[in-house]
């Protein structure tokens, strides 16, 4: 079985201060045989958690990539740049970026193709709000979404990490349940099969609302390989709770 991944992302929360001590908290509890652990951070405190996860088995991430190689365009933070940081993944298609600045599902592949080939891995988010759940779109939605980013990066299909969040879930506290999480994570996993022959080496994230709580019934599902994370890593005591979950 691979190792699970867990995800923090801290969206935009953090100082100097609170993100040294959120990272020691951390730190100082990983356990040794820990799942595979990463922080996507603001992109003002890549150099400054970068300098505090160096070798410490914490993978250091964004929350959004270019979708362009470089130039005129104020603002933005292109893969390569990341790379310069050491950021390992790049989260594209957060439903946040899709609600307030208009990403489309052509706009999230390009952005997939940009980290990989600046060699990071896509956290690819997918998810449906309550009005497609509720109108039974829930499964053609995440599959629009997920071919978008296929038929882009067909050939490396396999490099990437997807993240189901249900939009309603997220921030929410209100949470999918293992079941309804899992059976989404089951159409998605085989459209990843039609895609590739190595499709069960993809991470499947489930996000939305995930917590100390709830974290072992959801990771337990057969295709949840691991979570993203958002309220919850911002509490090292909580975020360690998931990573302990994940790592049993
Ligand atoms: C997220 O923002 O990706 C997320 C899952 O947030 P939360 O855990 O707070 O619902």
């Amino acid at each position: 079985m691979k190792k699970k991944l867990i995800a923090g992302n801290w969206k935009m929360n953090g100082n100097l201060a609170a993100n040294q001590a959120l990272l020691e908290g951390v730190l100082s509890g990983l356990p040794e045989s820990a799942c595979h652990v990463a922080v996507c951070v603001p992109s003002a405190y890549l150099a400054q958690v970068q300098g505090m996860l160096a070798g410490k088995g914490i993978d250091l991430g964004s929350q959004d990539v270019s979708a362009h190689e470089q130039g005129a365009y104020t603002g933005e933070v292109s893969a390569a740049m990341l790379k310069d940081f050491g950021v390992r993944y790049a989260i594209v298609g957060h439903s946040e970026r899709r609600q307030y600045h208009g990403e489309t599902d052509a706009l999230v592949a390009t952005k997939a193709q940009r980290a990989l080939s600046a060699g990071i891995t896509p956290i690819v988010c997918v998810g449906e709000t309550l009005a497609q759940r509720e109108a039974g779109q829930t499964e053609d939605v995440v599959k629009r979404q997920l071919a978008a980013v296929i038929h882009t990066n067909g050939h490396c299909i396999s490099e990437i990490v997807v993240a189901y969040e249900p939009v309603w879930a997220i921030g929410t506290g209100k949470t999918a349940s293992p079941e309804q999480a899992q059976a989404v994570h089951a159409v998605l996993r085989a459209q990843l099969k039609a895609a590739s022959d190595h499709a069960e080496r993809i991470h499947i994230l489930y996000g939305g609302s995930m917590n100390a709580a709830n974290a072992a019934e959801l990771l337990a599902q057969t295709d949840i390989d691991g979570g993203l994370i958002g309220g919850a890593a911002l509490k090292s005591a909580d975020f360690l709770t998931i990573i302990g979950a994940a790592s049993r």
